[in-house]
């Protein structure tokens, strides 16, 4: 055994081979350092529990590996041929050439983001963005912060702090990962009321549950799950009157933020903001990164009065947005506002492209790789807590995997290791790679990556 350890090659032996002092060039002696010893580390405890001494190439070829996984770009770029428009696990929405401009001008230099330039006085970061929302939406105010979740938490916890809130039954539900409503409403110390059934609740149940101490309405719209058959919801204008005849806000959690009308895509139509505006609700939460499809954020917009409450709770300071993001929203709410948002807003452009258009692209890929891959007709679904159930019909190029190496989990696996990572979907031991959600000008790559991965048995 003591020969063993041996065998295995010295720090300095490791340093001064020509591929690990690449591996220095590249991302610095320290980082490598650190990383030979921890092999070294692994090789001496792999031999103590009886195994042989790896070979010294065996030894920096695990280096190599551990140096590039480790070190490098994050997060790296990757192309979303999975049908799915927004992506959770692949950071929702992609923003517009404008937002990512406005984001780089924020990042680069100093900026009057808290400062008011006529006056030389002190601004506000919100002011901005305030307007822009009160644009689109017909809000009368807004303030921004970090994500929806935290959205919905302070104005409950502004509004609503020691008192009731009336909930449906049907919406005290659990909104994606850590987002359940009855929790959010137990830590901005609310009390939850619940009214009406599961499937069914009326405007009478809220207004039957109205007491002494109720602090809120509120409304969660289902935004990751349906229900179906023998249903009831209250319009929202007819819980804004219940509401109003007893001077209590209806709070309206809306998830998505879509502000173009989804029915005309031949989707179901997603609630928009600016209906919650305009039937007089107290306030509205919704994302930046979902169907409104800017950065990470969460918008509460409604009525001055309740906006300027939420404004000035301690946590609206805890949950303060950062510039980056402020001024990639304000560039994205702009193309609505400029009424452009279907030709500059990413996700909107996947979503309003035709069939044909999604088929003519598939089709012109399947030319290229010929062999085992052909278009084929699919389902693109909108996901990150979006449309649940609703589906666009798209076109994706299909690998059949049966004579490749490793089959469908092996190419699968190949797309992944590309170096633009290229992730899609497997269906019945195939590959599909769905044309819809492949970003413009990223064709050549995905093919690039597609030619790699059909390596054959053997
Ligand atoms: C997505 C969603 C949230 C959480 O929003 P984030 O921006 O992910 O924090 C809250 N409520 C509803 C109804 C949602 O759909």
């Amino acid at each position: 055994m003591t020969t063993a350890y041996r065998l295995l090659p010295s720090v300095e032996r490791l340093l001064s081979d020509e591929s690990i002092m690449l591996l220095i060039e590249e991302h610095s002696r320290p980082v490598v350092l650190e990383i030979v010893r921890q092999e070294l580390d692994e090789a001496r405890s792999s031999i103590k529990s009886g195994n042989a001494a790896p070979r010294q190439d065996e030894i920096i070829a695990a280096i190599s590996e551990r140096t590039e996984s480790l070190t490098g770009d994050w997060p790296r770029h990757v192309i979303n041929a999975t049908g799915v428009v927004l992506h959770t696990n692949l950071g929702r929405s992609p923003l517009s050439e404008d937002a990512i401009r406005a984001m780089q001008r924020a990042a680069q230099g100093y900026s009057d983001l808290e400062l008011d330039l006529l006056t030389g006085r002190r601004g506000s970061r919100q002011a901005h963005i305030s307007s822009l929302v009160a644009r689109v939406t017909g809000a009368e105010e807004a303030l921004v912060v970090n994500n929806n979740a935290s959205a919905v938490m302070l104005g409950l916890a502004a509004i609503a702090n020691g008192k009731e809130v009336i909930v449906s039954r049907g919406e005290a539900v659990e909104i994606g990962g850590g987002f359940r409503v009855p929790d959010v409403l137990a830590q901005s110390g609310a009390d939850l009321v619940e009214v009406g059934t599961t499937n069914r609740t009326y405007a009478r149940d809220y207004e039957a549950a109205i007491g002494e101490n109720t602090g809120a309405l509120l409304v969660v719209h289902a935004s990751n799950f349906r229900v179906m058959g023998f249903t009831h919801t209250p319009e929202i204008p007819e819980l804004v009157e219940i509401g109003a005849q007893r001077g209590i806000p209806v709070l309206h959690d809306l998830g998505s933020g879509c502000l173009l009308d989804s029915a005309r895509f031949g989707l179901m139509h997603e609630p928009m903001p600016q209906e919650s505006a305009s039937s007089g609700v107290g306030l509205s939460f919704f994302s930046g990164d979902k169907l409104l499809g800017g950065p990470q954020a969460g918008i509460i917009a409604g009525k001055k009065a309740l906006v300027d409450v939420v404004a000035r709770h301690p946590l609206a300071r805890a949950m303060r947005i950062d510039k980056l993001s402020m001024a990639a929203l304000g560039a994205t709410l702009e193309h609505y506002i400029k009424g452009e948002a279907l030709d500059k807003v990413p996700i909107w452009r996947i979503i309003a492209m035709t069939a044909d258009d999604v088929k003519a692209r598939a089709d012109g890929w399947a030319r290229e790789i010929a062999a085992s891959a052909y278009p084929v007709k699919s389902r693109a679904t909108i996901g990150g807590g979006s449309l649940p159930g609703e589906s666009l019909p798209t076109w994706a190029l299909a690998i059949n995997c049966d004579d490749l190496l490793g089959g469908a989990e092996g190419v699968a696996r190949r797309l992944r290791e590309w170096h633009s990572p290229v992730l899609g979907r497997i269906e019945e031991g195939r590959v599909l790679l769905d044309a819809r959600t492949v970003l413009p000008g990223e064709d050549d790559t995905l093919l690039q990556a597609v030619r790699h991965a059909l390596q054959r048995q053997g």
